[in-house]
């Protein structure tokens, strides 16, 4: 399993993953920060098959 990396937006490491169908498959991540409560979900149709493409994409940190 990979780790994820902390919420790009706060930092928190309270960050989970889900991974359902609801009305139609649904792949996020969800910050467990209560003062940021971000909730990023990526193609979930691609994301749905290869639920490991939203962890990589998840873990994606533009080089500044
Ligand atoms: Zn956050």
């Amino acid at each position: 399993m990979i780790e994820l990396k902390p919420c790009p937006f706060c930092g928190s490491r309270l960050v989970s993953y889900t991974h359902g169908v609801t009305r139609a498959p649904i792949v996020y991540m969800k910050c467990g920060n209560p003062e940021c409560c971000a909730i990023v979900s990526f193609n979930n149709n691609a994301c749905h098959l290869l639920p490991e493409k939203a962890i990589v994409m998840w873990n994606r940190r533009e080089q500044s």
